[in-house]
């Protein structure tokens, strides 16, 4: 019996094709900091940074911790110099960036559905952003973080996707039964890897990402076949 449903965002919750929205998103970045700094010098740090973060898996450090632990050895300006420019990147540019993408409800509409139906909820999303980021980005999905008792974020994790550490921590967190956990996402190297710990996994089928890893998963499908697998009308 399911309990809890692990949720991705990016290509999931929030229908997008996710390279197009990293395009956009280090494209305006870029253009923030670059009085700074050259843009691609820094976004080429920023890139290296994120996958220190992804390869780090030492549970004593947050992935906010090492992303900057990398990231401010790299970069020419001091980090109170360009923190305060992230900050108002996270806060007024980044959100421009949702009005461009046409998203829908489909998925707000199934999380109110769970709610009302006592499953416990999970913003499993790749934790490589500050909360800010994902909240702004769970808006554009029209999602209400009050429905989710954890969101996953560089500031709250020591780990990410495709690890199984990362889902190791929530499990953790939740302390819960991998058994009664299912992990619905649109990739299947990183979030259908969760199946390894003995979660069930449900494989979105709208934005598949597949890089060809063979990691089966247990269900495939749109919404409405999840609604079905988890017992929603
Ligand atoms: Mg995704």
């Amino acid at each position: 019996m399911v309990k809890v449903v692990l949720f991705d965002l990016d290509g999931t919750l929030l229908p997008i094709e996710v390279e197009t929205f990293l395009k956009g998103y280090t494209k305006a970045l870029g253009i923030k900091i670059a009085h700074l700094m050259d843009p691609k010098t820094f976004i080429k740090h920023l890139l290296d940074a994120t996958n220190k973060m992804i390869e780090d898996k030492n549970a004593e450090t947050t992935n906010e911790q090492v992303f900057w632990k990398y990231f401010s050895g790299k970069i020419s300006v001091p980090e109170d110099i360009i923190v305060p420019v992230l900050n108002e990147f996270y806060e007024k540019d980044f959100p421009l960036i949702g009005s461009t993408i046409d998203t829908n409800r489909r998925g707000a509409v199934l999380i109110k559905k769970l709610r009302e139906n006592g499953f416990r909820l999970v913003l499993a999303t790749n934790p490589l952003f500050p909360k800010g980021a994902v909240i702004e980005r769970m808006r554009w999905a029209f999602l209400d973080p009050a429905d989710f008792e954890l969101i996953t974020t560089y500031e709250n994790m020591h780990f990410c996707k495709p690890h199984t550490e990362y889902y190791q921590e929530i499990l953790e967190y939740l302390e819960e039964d991998p058994a009664h956990c299912m992990m619905v996402g649109n990739d299947v190297e990183e979030d259908m890897v969760a199946g390894k710990l003995g979660m069930k996994t449900f494989l979105l089928n709208h934005f598949v990402i597949d890089r060809g890893s063979g990691i089966p998963y247990e269900y495939s499908g749109d919404f409405n076949k999840l609604s079905q697998v988890l017992g929603i009308k």
